[in-house]
């Protein structure tokens, strides 16, 4: 089965057609705007999906959101990055324009998908995907598949609220975790405390200012909330943040372990950092839609 697998992001337009064993014989990455110019959002994403395959077999389209998503997984609810995107039948117009069955999901599920599947993460129990990025991207699979809460909105941990945090935050509401523990809080304490310093640099030549401690003791404590919630089988850590250079990884288990609620979930706790790749969620959505069209 050959999946054209896309992720439609704020900025770039990720498209895929991945074959069985994750081989991906065409690969493209476009700006967002280039694909959506004529007014007519669905028409336009199927013609590019078309032309893109054209001279392809494909057998289904996986569609990756920066979204929330309606529990049936056929509409965005709400995607700040791609707001022309909400509240239209994509996957229901992609099945009549293409003729095949379309899944859709959130980017991150996917890219959660494509970790368990590289790090041999077994499907039974609860496993948790923590992805630090720009923003902090959040996903479940239980038993395998997506949990989704009953709205659809369900693994949404950036958005806790942090008492007397005031920023605003893309989702409407005032001092979500988001904005203290990521990689928004990395450029403003690096615009804020060293406009000489690179933003790649933030963390090998200032581990040992107040503002990044703290910054870390924040996202330390996102992890430890969702642990001490769920007790999960698996943790995978991963995004952009975790791999900058100079991360104190040390300082950051640290503070999730003295946080975790004894004797358990601490003593039998698995974290597992993930290498970050920027096109997991384009293979990821691949084997996604495999598991989900086969039933499982
Ligand atoms: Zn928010």
């Amino acid at each position: 089965m050959t999946v054209l697998s896309i992720d439609i992001g704020g900025t770039n337009f990720r498209a895929g057609a991945v074959l069985e064993d994750g081989s991906v014989i065409k690969f493209e990455k476009v700006p967002t705007p280039s694909v959506f110019c004529s007014g007519d959002v669905l028409a336009d994403l199927a013609g590019h999906l078309k032309a893109f395959s054209e001279g392809l077999t494909i057998d289904a389209v996986a569609i990756g959101f920066p979204a929330t998503l309606d529990r049936d997984r056929k509409r965005v609810v709400q995607a700040p990055n791609i707001p022309f995107m909400e509240d239209l039948p994509v996957c229901d117009y992609l099945e009549e324009a293409l003729g095949v069955p379309v899944v859709a999901e959130r980017d991150v599920t996917f890219a959660l998908c494509f970790d368990t599947d590289k790090y041999d993460v077994p499907d039974e129990g609860l496993v948790c995907g923590i992805y630090f990025g720009t923003g902090i991207g959040n996903a479940f699979l239980l038993d395998g598949k997506p949990l989704t809460g009953r709205h659809g909105a369900a693994g949404e941990l950036g958005h806790i609220p942090v008492p007397g945090c005031t920023i605003p935050c893309g989702c409407g509401n005032v001092g979500c975790l988001e904005a203290v523990a990521g990689g928004k809080a990395i450029a403003r304490i690096q615009r804020e405390r060293f406009p000489e310093t690179g933003i790649g640099d933030m963390f090998a030549f200032h581990s040992e200012d107040p503002a990044i401690v703290e910054l870390i003791e924040r996202m330390a404590s996102a992890v430890t909330t969702e642990v001490n919630i769920l007790d999960p089988d698996c943790v995978l850590l991963g995004g952009g943040v975790l791999t900058m250079k100079g991360f104190p990884r040390d300082l950051f288990e640290e503070y999730i372990r003295s946080q975790t609620r004894k004797p358990f979930p601490l003593n039998d706790l698995k974290l597992l950092y993930t290498e970050d790749e920027p096109d997991k969620s384009v293979i990821g959505g691949a084997i996604y839609a495999r598991r989900k069209l086969a039933g499982r």
